[in-house]
C-alpha cells in the first residue's frame, strides 16, 4: 500500500449519521435500542433505507431468493469482489450496533473509495444477510447459510416463524424475495466488521480485535432417574439420588473447564429436580451442559470426559441416564491470511490489537465455507449486547471502520490462488 492511501480515512460523522438514521427504524421508546425482527415491517423499512443508500452511491444492487441484499461497486456481480457486510435484523430488545455497524461501515468504505477516486483493482461490495439473529425464524445465520450453499432455498422458504408466518411468504410480502440465484456468487474474500458483544477488548484496553474464528458449541441435556424417598429415614447407602448426580456433574463441568483453561468455557444453565421438595430425595433431575471451544479436538475431549464422569457417578449411585444432544456446531477457523491482514492494518493505523475468538455466531462463519474470510471486532462497553443499552464509543467505531477500509483495499490487492 502506498503512503498516500494510508492517509485515506472514512468520514466518522457521516457514518454516525447513518447509524442514527437506521437506529430510528424500529426504535425502542426511551432507549438507544431497536426492535427489527427479521422480515417484519420494521425490517422492511430498515432494508429499504439501506437499499436507498446503496442506490444513491450508484452500487449495482441485487436481491437473492432468500432476501440477502448485495451492492457492488465497479461490477454487476459480487463474483471476484471483496465483500463486506453483516445483518440489519435485530433481536426484540436489540442494540443499534449489532450487525448494523458492519453493514453501514461497508457503505461508508465504499462511499470513501468513490469520493476519493481510489483505484481498488477489484470490485468492492457490501451486503446484508437475512435473519442472522434467528429470533423469529430458526436457524440463525439463515441468509448467509443459504448464500454459502449450506441450506437449500426451498427448505429455507418453508421455515415457519415463532408467530406462525412462513419465511417465503414474508419475503414476498415485504418485497424482498429476489431473483438473484443462491448459492450466491463466490467473492474474492469476505471480511465482517462487528462489535465484540463481550467484555474482553474493553477489559484488555484493546482498540481493535482480529477474530481468529468462531468457537464450536455443544449442548447436551442429561436426564437422571433415581428413586424418590424420605430424607430422614433413608440411610445414605440406600439412596439413588438423581439430584446428587446432577449437582456432581454440574460442579465437574466447572472444574474440568478450569483444568482445560481458556478459551474453553462451560455452563450448566438449567437444573430441574423432581419433586423438588425440602425433605424428599430427588427422583429425577435434568441438567443442560453448554461447552464451547475454538478447537474441535479439545471440545470433543471435553465432551467425552463429561460423558465418562456422568456414567461413573450415575453408575455409582444406581441412577440411570439419558443424554440428548440439543446442538452441535464445529468451530470455524478464519483464514490466516485475512487474520494477519486485519492485525497488520490495525497496527499500522495506530491501534492496539489482539487476536480473539468470537463467542457468538456470525455471517462470516458461513462465508468462510466458500472464500477466505475474517472479522474485525471493536469493544462493547461493559460487554453488553442484545440489549438496548449496547454501546460502542464513536472513536472505536471510526477506528474499526478505517481498519475495514484498509483491510478491504489490501484484500483486493492480495492473490489468494485457487479458492477451496
Ligand atoms: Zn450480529
Amino acid at each position: 500500500m502506498s503512503g498516500t492511501s494510508n492517509a485515506l480515512a472514512i468520514d466518522g460523522r457521516r457514518f454516525q449519521r447513518r447509524l442514527a438514521e437506521l437506529a430510528a427504524v424500529g426504535a425502542i421508546e426511551g432507549t438507544e435500542g431497536c426492535a427489527r425482527l427479521a422480515l417484519t415491517d420494521e425490517d422492511r423499512h430498515g432494508r429499504e433505507l439501506v437499499v436507498t443508500w446503496m442506490r444513491d452511491l450508484g452500487l449495482h444492487v441485487s436481491v437473492d431468493g432468500v432476501g440477502n441484499v448485495v451492492g457492488v461497486l465497479g461490477a454487476d456481480t459480487v463474483a471476484g469482489a471483496v465483500l463486506t457486510g453483516s445483518h440489519i435484523d435485530t433481536v426484540a430488545t436489540g442494540g443499534r450496533f449489532d450487525g448494523n455497524l458492519g453493514v453501514l461501515a461497508g457503505l461508508e468504505v465504499l462511499e470513501t473509495v468513490i469520493d476519493r477516486g481510489v483505484d481498488t483493482g477489484r470490485p468492492l461490495a457490501v451486503g446484508f444477510f437475512t435473519n442472522e439473529e434467528g429470533s423469529r425464524f430458526a436457524p440463525d445465520m439463515l441468509g448467509s447459510l443459504v448464500y454459502a450453499g449450506g441450506l437449500q432455498l426451498e427448505d429455507a422458504l418453508d421455515i415457519v416463524a415463532i408467530d406462525g408466518a412462513v419465511l417465503g411468504d414474508e419475503l414476498a410480502r415485504i418485497g424482498f424475495r429476489g431473483a438473484a440465484p443462491v448459492p450466491g456468487p463466490v467473492p474474492h474474500a469476505f471480511v465482517e466488521y462487528h462489535i465484540e458483544q463481550g467484555p474482553v477488548l474493553e477489559r484488555e484496553e484493546i482498540d481493535v480485535g482480529a477474530v481468529i474464528g468462531v468457537q464450536g458449541i455443544s449442548w447436551t441435556r442429561f436426564a437422571f432417574t433415581g428413586q424418590s424417598n424420605h430424607a430422614g429415614t433413608t440411610p445414605m447407602s440406600y439412596r439413588r439420588d438423581a439430584g446428587y448426580v446432577a449437582m456432581r456433574v454440574a460442579a465437574f463441568v466447572r472444574e474440568l473447564v478450569a483444568e482445560v483453561g481458556p478459551p474453553q468455557v462451560g455452563t450448566v444453565g438449567r437444573i430441574e429436580l423432581h419433586p423438588n421438595l425440602v425433605n424428599v430425595v430427588a427422583a429425577t433431575a435434568t441438567i443442560t451442559v453448554d461447552v464451547r471451544n475454538t478447537d474441535d479436538d479439545v471440545l470433543r475431549s471435553v465432551e467425552e470426559r463429561i460423558a465418562r464422569f456422568v456414567a461413573d457417578v450415575a453408575g455409582g449411585e444406581g441412577v440411570s441416564v439419558e443424554a440428548e444432544t440439543l446442538a452441535r456446531f464445529a468451530p470455524v477457523a478464519f483464514d490466516d491470511r485475512v487474520i494477519d491482514l486485519v492485525e497488520v492494518v490495525a497496527k499500522e493505523l495506530g491501534n492496539t490489537t489482539m487476536r480473539l475468538p468470537a463467542g457468538a455466531g456470525h455471517d462470516a462463519q458461513m462465508l468462510a465455507r466458500v472464500c477466505p474470510a475474517g472479522m474485525i471486532f471493536v469493544p462493547s462497553v461493559h460487554g453488553i449486547s442484545h440489549n438496548p443499552a449496547e454501546h460502542t464509543d464513536p472513536a472505536d467505531i471510526e477506528a474499526g471502520a478505517n481498519v475495514l477500509l484498509h483491510t478491504m483495499l489490501r484484500l483486493a490487492a492480495t492473490d489468494f490462488g485457487d479458492h477451496r
